[in-house]
């Protein structure tokens, strides 16, 4: 049965002086609405105790399991404001079955569908004076429930006491200054996942263990680090947060085959949905640095680009390795998927396949 959630409103609110003055410099996940959900689950009672509260620190036990053992899922995606006013996320489903793709991986229960786009609906029902307006150009209010291990146990098992929240933070567009492409390093020193390991899971610690990674790229004077495969450091994977398309001169899009390893993204399933209709081809298939380095270099491959929820679509610049690198042209293609899907989003084309959630 779906679960009954009672509400706390927030006594003390923020000003609308100042939420206007957070609207105009959002940055990303600096600051957070007045509200949170909570749900809370206990091994053989299920979820319980499912609320509206405010916005706040939570108490947890320096023993909490998810402190040590990072028994811990998270989710992203966002709340985009139409032009009439009305407020809409994109493909929520798929966010509520990932989290419960993850929660079978981090051995954590699973929440159901119907609770999960509950626990969205009602943060943002409440908090909806902190989605940005229409005006705001690619601003949105980005939604990030997580579940952690809650139990205060020292013991490396399953938690039996486990929390879900969920927050919210209004984001400006991931580009202040206009599209511009990234730079990107080739690690030879790490790799993100391998197979059988928590990859396609939405866990903190896959996230944990790629900064080391990044510092590497910023070192090597690189944005953004792309991950090789693990077993033979050959198969081109994903970035530390975004999933990798190739265009090549045919109108082909390239992206690597969810094997395990990669994270599903939702932006990349749906480009794969609409490229169609694009008039583009679209191949899942592995493609090695080797082919990307010789297809960029004889003109074969004519533009990269990464893709997820936080900057849509982000072309590629330049790919740099240990004792190498290489200019990435840059296109239209890449450019017109993005306005595509912002379209979509923002409610300025109609949403022919059903993917747009009204909150
Ligand atoms: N790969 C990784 C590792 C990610 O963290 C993300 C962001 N969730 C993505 C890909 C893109 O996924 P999505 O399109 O669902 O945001």
């Amino acid at each position: 049965a779906p679960l009954s959630f009672s509400t706390t409103l927030n006594p003390s609110p923020v000003t609308p002086e100042r939420r206007a003055e957070i609207h105009a410099a959002p940055g990303f996940g600096k600051f957070f609405t007045d509200h949170m959900v909570s749900i809370d689950w206990t091994d053989g009672q299920g979820w319980h105790d499912a609320g509206l509260v405010p916005y706040g620190p939570i108490q947890l036990d320096p023993a909490a399991a998810v402190l040590h053992y990072a028994q811990e899922i998270f989710e992203g995606l966002k709340a985009y404001r139409h032009a009439d006013g009305s407020i809409w996320t994109f493909r929520p489903e798929a966010n509520a079955a990932r989290l419960a793709q993850s929660a079978r991986r981090l051995a954590l229960p699973e929440l159901s569908e119907a609770d999960f786009l509950k626990s969205l609906e009602l943060l943002v029902s409440t908090d909806q004076e902190w989605v940005p307006s229409h005006e705001g150009g690619e601003s949105s209010l980005y939604l990030r429930p997580f579940m952690y291990a809650s139990e205060v146990f020292l013991g490396v098992r399953p938690a039996k006491q486990v929390r879900y929240l969920l927050i919210a933070s209004p984001v400006g567009g991931y580009f202040a200054g206009g599209v511009k492409p990234v730079s990107i390093w080739l690690s030879s020193t790490y790799t993100r996942a391998a197979a059988g390991g928590t990859g396609a899971a939405k866990c903190g610690g896959n996230y944990a263990a790629s900064l080391a990674a990044q510092l590497e790229a910023q070192a090597h004077g690189c944005e953004q680090v792309c991950f090789l495969d693990s077993a033979k450091h050959k198969w081109v994977e994903e970035l530390g947060g975004m999933n990798i398309y190739f265009v090549r001169k045919d109108g082909t899009l390239v992206t690597p085959p969810v094997s395990g390893t990669i994270l599903e993204g939702i932006t990349r399933a749906s480009i794969l949905a609409l490229a169609g209709e694009m008039g583009l081809k679209v191949e899942e298939r592995p493609i090695s640095i080797d082919e990307w380095r010789a297809d960029v270099a004889s003109g074969e491959i004519t533009e990269v680009f990464a893709c997820g929820t936080a900057a849509v679509i982000t072309p590629l610049g330049r790919l740099s390795w240990e004792g190498g690198e290489l200019e990435i042209p840059t296109g239209e293609v890449s450019m017109k998927i993005r306005q595509t899907l912002l379209d979509i989003q923002y409610g300025r084309a109609e949403d022919t396949h059903g993917w747009m959630h009204r909150l």
